[in-house]
């Protein structure tokens, strides 16, 4: 892995500079039923992310305030909000987190204790590709899913720069940690045009191997910080790292915090390109010709990486396959939300059809039931959301004043890619020196 091609402090003084001017804070959000990465703000779950009273500012991306209210690595679990735990618990006691046993990973896939079948329905373990139906694997007949993993990372510019000039979205699967290390390209891909932001996690475990505490602690950080630099949205879909989720983590991301997962039908292993037994960009651009000759009846979920210019140059290279084979790419996040071809493709998942009533996924709704009490608790109780450096304080959502439908602000970035293990380890001292340096 590459050492990022600049100082800290220089990152720091280039991360706050644009943001005053360049954040909107008050984004509206769509009244109508969700077509793109974040929920509709009725949606319960809004509930547990929601800090102080409505109108109350979000603190500005980058600011001392804003980088101080979220842990610096992996989140401490027993410091997170009440509200949290006190949703997951309700779920819990609601009978809805599966009981699976945790696996455990030495860094390859991770391993079951004995007896517990990973292909069995009741763990279907994502790593075998068991599937579950609320699972997005593939497109629409036609549709090439555009989506990156891992930004903001090192090759998050050059990637948005093609984006932009191409105009063409893409949902970029963000880590909380690198969101918190560098502010303003994630704000730049919240504001690119056809963007969506997706969740992967905090940073970047395997998610089967972790408590029920410590899955919630990873997906909701990053939810929060999300939430706090977005003028107050919250996602709808996260992909785990690794490919790694089973019923239990599903649950946890599905009935406390309401999101879905996006998989993938097709890995270009891009994150491996230089590494010692790796891919490289010519075996790359052969599995993209195969995948992209041949039958549309599927469409393609390809998994990418924004990790750095290679990866971000294999897709470029792609583009014009994609295109002279006649593929339509969308971003991967509003695939599933029958907006494609007037409603003819995808599938409506909260509504009858793109006009109907909104259904919030059930979700939330339970498990979210008990947090607009524990919020409070929990702005009256600091010691509660005192974490590694996190929290609590943290500012007010609220921001997301409805606008009529049609109105479509689509600023947000996503993509959605999953690293190998030497390669997140590389990221991840990358960060490390670059956030302690
Ligand atoms: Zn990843």
């Amino acid at each position: 892995m590459l050492a990022p091609p600049f100082s800290f402090s220089a990152f720091v003084a280039l991360s706050l500079v644009p943001l005053a001017q360049a954040h909107p804070i008050e984004n509206p959000v769509e009244s109508r039923l969700p077509t793109r990465w974040f929920h509709h703000e009725d949606h319960p779950v809004h509930a547990l992310f929601r800090r102080g009273d409505n109108g109350e500012q979000f603190e500005e991306p980058g600011s001392p305030a804003w980088t101080d209210a979220y842990p610096v690595l992996t989140p401490n679990a027993t410091a997170m909000p009440q509200a949290w735990k006190d949703a997951l618990k309700a779920a819990e006691d609601a009978g809805k987190i599966p009981r699976i046993p945790q696996s455990k990973s030495d860094g390859d896939d991770p391993v079951y204790p004995k007896g517990v079948d990973p292909e069995s329905p009741e763990v279907c373990s994502t790593t075998p590709k068991c599937r579950q139906p609320d699972d997005i694997w593939d497109a629409p007949a036609g549709y090439f899913g555009t989506g990156f993993d891992d930004g903001p990372y090192l090759g998050s510019s050059m990637l948005y720069d093609f984006l932009e000039e191409k105009h063409i979205g893409a949902t970029h699967f963000m880590i909380g940690m690198y969101i918190r290390a560098d502010p303003a390209t994630f704000v730049r891909a919240f504001n690119m045009e056809g963007a969506d932001i997706a969740v992967h996690t905090y940073s970047h475990l395997y998610m089967t191997t972790l408590s029920n505490e410590d899955v919630l602690a990873q997906l909701a950080w990053t939810m929060q910080i999300i939430h706090d630099t977005t003028g107050g949205r919250v996602p709808r879909y996260w992909r785990p790292p690794y490919g790694d989720a089973d019923n239990r983590v599903r649950a946890i991301a599905k009935e406390v915090l309401g999101m879905q997962i996006i998989m993938w039908n097709q890995d270009t292993e891009d994150w491996s390109m230089g590494q010692t037994g790796g891919t490289t960009k010519e075996q790359i651009a052969k599995s993209m010709s195969q995948w992209l000759a041949g039958p549309k009846t599927t469409g393609l979920i390809v998994l990418e990486h924004e990790l750095n210019n290679a990866t971000v140059q294999a897709f470029i290279d792609a583009v014009p396959e994609i295109e002279a084979n006649g593929w339509k790419m969308v971003s991967q996040a509003r695939l599933a939300d029958g907006d494609l071809d007037n409603g003819q493709a995808g599938v409506w998942q909260n509504a009858a059809d793109s006009t109907g009533d909104v259904n919030p996924m059930s979700v939330g709704d339970s498990a979210v039931g008990p947090a607009p009490t524990a919020t409070e608790n929990d702005n009256s109780n600091p010691d509660e959301t005192s974490g590694a450096d996190d929290a609590g304080a943290t500012t007010d959502p609220d921001n997301h004043s409805a606008t009529g439908e049609g109105d479509d602000q689509s600023g947000s970035l996503s993509s959605f890619s999953q690293p190998s293990l030497p390669s997140c380890l590389a990221l991840f001292a990358t960060l490390i020196s670059l956030t302690l340096a």
